[in-house]
């Protein structure tokens, strides 16, 4: 979601006649889009405006602004704590940045504003897109759940669905530009509707078939679904539609149905292993990645073992591995039996260890197969090379000769826990 609310922030500075600074030194305007899941991030960006003050000393007519969720959560107290800062925007309000900007910096009071929920779509804002041929798609804000560790709902609010007609217009257009692969984008992604008025109710199941029949757009993935609203209907749809890739993020954070509850996830360790027997049913060759956590609030030894169970049974693909950070008005903040930080530390190297085992194996078994690729650009380790990724959104490093954008088949000849590599067998698909 930051990724995308940052194309959108490029975008209206270049709308703007703001072009990007080849170094940051050069800069007029510096723009920090902040994140606050984990603590590290806050800290990261306390490092940053650091060196943000530092060059406003050099030049005072430099613009400093912060959005995102840390604006959102700090409101007034960042410019406490940072008074250089000139304007600080909440995560739903970047078109009034552009705004501010637009009036040369002086049309409204410097401070903070959309914060504090004043949230609006960015779908009318210009996109600056890191690849002209793949787009992100907002599909809602915000999030109705409640899990006991989690920062969201507080600094973006409850679930709002953009209406379908919206989104599918945003879809026809990008398809209309080149773009081939979309991805939705929402906290819940796969609760998008609910909170919709009955008369203009549209199911993610709904969402998905209609923007798989839009013509051009070949490749479909979504961010990030809750386990519990995987619903039969949203598996049909996924299993139906030629475009939706056979890839779901299906975070499960722990594997101990006692966690669980704590974690207030609304499902178990067995109901969480039986949505994973039905989506491998209906979707054959489905890959499946996750996020977890450890060290979440009186984690024993035994719940822990849960979770490497867990991750042994399902064998994910891939997972985004994460140490419980408290954060501020959460529930699990004030919980008893906080995990100590060395313990939290062997025990996500070990999870590490052996997710990375089990990626190694499972991308082992691709060796030898031929696999649709969507090539993105020039491999990072190898220029000669080029990258791109499966449907299944593994990335491949293979020598081929088509362009960023081009579609093409590559045969698998080896395997790391991250990444393949092969040889194009194909010309591109036009
Ligand atoms: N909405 C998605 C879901 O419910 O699965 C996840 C969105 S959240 C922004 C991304 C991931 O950050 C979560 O799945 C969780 O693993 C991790 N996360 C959230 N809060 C955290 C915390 N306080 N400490 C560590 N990891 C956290
Ligand atoms: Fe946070 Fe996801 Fe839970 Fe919402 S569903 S509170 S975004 S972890």
């Amino acid at each position: 979601m930051n990724a995308h609310d940052s194309e959108r922030i490029k975008g209206m500075l270049e709308e703007l006649g703001l072009g990007e600074a080849a170094v940051i030194e050069d800069a007029d305007v510096l723009v920090f889009n902040t994140c606050t899941i984990r603590e590290k991030a806050e800290s990261r960006l306390s490092a940053h405006l650091g060196w943000a003050k530092a060059l406003k000393e050099q030049d005072s007519e430099r613009v400093i602004a912060v959005g995102g969720c840390v604006a959102e959560v700090q409101r007034r107290q960042l410019f406490e704590h940072y008074p250089f800062v000139d304007v600080a925007f909440g995560p739903g309000s970047i078109a009034h940045l552009g705004k501010w900007l637009g009036a040369g910096g002086h049309g409204v009071e410097s401070g903070a504003f959309g914060t504090g929920m004043e949230r609006v779509f960015a779908s009318d804002l210009p996109m600056r897109r890191e690849r002209p041929f793949q787009a992100w798609v907002q599909i809602s804000m915000g999030c109705n759940s409640r899990c006991s560790y989690c920062i969201v709902p507080t600094v973006r609010g409850r679930q709002v669905s953009r209406g379908s007609g919206d989104v599918l217009d945003e879809v026809r257009r990008l398809a209309a530009d080149g773009v081939r692969e979309i991805t939705l984008l929402g906290q819940n992604v796969n609760s998008y509707g609910r909170d919709l008025p009955a008369a203009e109710r549209v199911d993610f199941s709904d969402l998905l078939r209609a923007c798989d029949a839009v013509d051009g757009i070949e490749r479909i993935r979504f961010t990030s679904p809750h386990p519990k609203d995987f619903r039969p209907d949203v598996i049909a749809a996924m299993a139906e539609c030629t475009s939706v890739c056979e890839h779901a993020h299906l975070p499960v954070q722990s594997g101990s149905t006692r966690l669980l509850k704590a974690m207030r996830r609304s499902y178990d360790r067995e109901r969480f292993l039986r949505l994973v027997e039905e989506m491998r049913q209906a979707i054959p060759d489905l890959a499946l990645t996750t996020d977890l956590i450890v060290g979440f609030p009186g984690e024993t030894d035994a719940d822990f073992g849960q979770t490497l169970s867990l991750v042994e049974e399902v064998a994910f693909d891939g997972a985004f591995t994460f140490v419980y950070s408290p954060r501020y008005d959460t529930e699990a903040v004030a919980m008893a039996d906080q995990i100590p930080d060395d313990l939290k530390r062997e025990r996500i190297s070990t999870l590490i260890e052996l997710v990375q085992r089990i990626a190694n194996e499972r991308n082992e078994r691709r060796i030898g197969a031929i696999e649709e690729v969507l090539i993105e650009g020039p491999s990072r380790t190898d220029p000669l090379l080029l990258c791109g990724r499966t449907r299944r959104n593994t990335t491949v490093n293979f020598a081929g000769n088509a362009c960023p954008g081009d579609l093409v088949d590559v045969r698998i000849k080896g395997a790391t826990s991250t990444t393949l590599n092969g040889e194009q067998l194909t010309s591109p698909v036009p």
